[in-house]
């Protein structure tokens, strides 16, 4: 697709001061006059396209000279093609290696914030999780690990004990669109190995987190809808599973039971997964065995959050890292994004390192009933 709609983004360049900041002075400007085309309608890939800017109001094209003109970034981010304005070097860059990719050394692992007690009642705020009611207490680990420096409010990820272990499980998942549906059908266990649970006394997290817990499998469906709406009101975030993984497995609050950073506290294997009381195997921070590498592009989907907006991994747009400070006090934002196989403006959920790491609250309406076991 990207080769024959270079065409489309020459012809758009020379519309782009009005994109991007441009020293004028210093470039021999020459003063053009153009017809704005409002009434001109455009295909895209033969389907109706109404440009529309970053901030989302429309854009028209403008004829000079014969010739139809559309900012290049707008055709550019239609046609999935990176673009990026370098000011420094006056340059516009269009296609593959133009991203500056940031990478994930921006968030430095040893010092992560430590989320304990970064909870609200109240209603969404960023870099929090939006509960209901407050945190009940409750199992969690026996003995805080050395990585966790509660005075300078941080902790280590890289020095975490990790549940050892490579068991292998026979994962079901099925997504089905059927109307207005997406439904979700599986049995909760991953695509990919798992540590020993319950976790085994000869294990060094044993000495910090006694999980007794094993893993099960249980049957379950859950129907979202396809093309989520924002609500008007927040919902808080629900105990248990805020969402479903494409992994499989369920995704959980980055609280524990006590209101702590679980991704802290909380012992887990090598894919950040470790299983609850009745079985579930969850994680409360994108699982390490979800591929999401540093292309320069946006992440792709990871899973579905209650309501039925989409869970993305932690690089936005030009594969930027995002942090709390990109996204909304749901911790999400939106803009154009692949969804059931469409470029479309959408709102969606991003994994972060940094906690809260998933939702910090619902943006749509989470299905009331949540999952429903066989
Ligand atoms: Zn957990
Ligand atoms: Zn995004």
């Amino acid at each position: 697709m990207k080769r024959k709609n270079v065409f489309w983004l020459a012809v758009g360049v020379l519309l782009l001061f009005g994109s991007f900041p441009m020293a004028s002075a210093k470039n021999n400007l020459k003063t053009v006059s153009a017809t704005v085309a409002s009434n001109l309608s455009m295909l895209l890939n033969g389907e109706v396209w109404q440009p529309k800017d970053q901030k989302g109001e429309r854009v028209y094209p403008v004829i000079i000279n014969g010739s139809s003109y559309l900012p290049v970034r707008v055709l550019a981010e239609a046609l999935d093609v990176d673009i990026q304005w370098d000011s420094a070097a006056q340059t516009i860059k269009i296609g593959e290696g133009t991203s500056s990719v940031q990478g994930t050394s921006s968030i430095d692992l040893t010092q992560l914030p430590l989320g304990d007690g970064k909870y609200t009642l109240m209603g969404p705020q960023k870099g929090y999780i939006y509960l209901a009611s407050p945190p009940r207490g409750g199992d969690g680990a026996y003995k805080q690990g050395e990585w966790i420096n509660t005075s300078e409010g941080t902790f280590d990820m890289t020095q975490k004990a990790v549940v050892d272990g490579a068991v292998k499980w026979e994962s079901e998942l099925t997504i089905e669109l059927k109307g207005k549906d997406r439904i979700l059908t599986g049995n909760r266990l991953p695509d990919h190995a798992t540590g020993r649970f319950p976790i085994d006394p000869s294990d060094d997290a044993y000495r910090y987190d006694r999980n007794p817990n094993s893993i099960k499998e249980k049957l379950f469906q859950v129907v979202l809808p396809a093309k989520p709406l924002e609500a008007s009101k927040a919902s808080p975030v629900t105990p248990g599973a805020i969402g479903v993984m494409l992994t499989g497995s369920l995704i959980f609050n980055g609280l524990d039971a006590a209101g702590r950073d679980a991704v802290a506290h909380e012992t887990q294997d090598g894919c950040y997964g470790h299983p609850e009381k009745d079985g579930s195997y969850h994680y409360h921070n994108l699982s390490a065995c979800v591929d999401d590498p540093l292309t320069g592009k946006h992440s792709k989907l990871v899973g579905y959050a209650l309501d039925g907006f989409g869970i993305y991994g932690k690089y936005g747009e030009n594969g930027k890292l995002v942090t709390n400070e990109d996204l909304d006090a749901f911790h999400g934002h939106s803009h154009l994004i692949e969804w059931d196989g469409e470029r479309v403006e959408m709102y969606h959920y991003h994994t972060t390192v940094e906690f809260p790491y998933t939702i910090g609250a619902f943006k749509g309406t989470p299905v009331r009933q949540g999952l429903t076991y066989f």
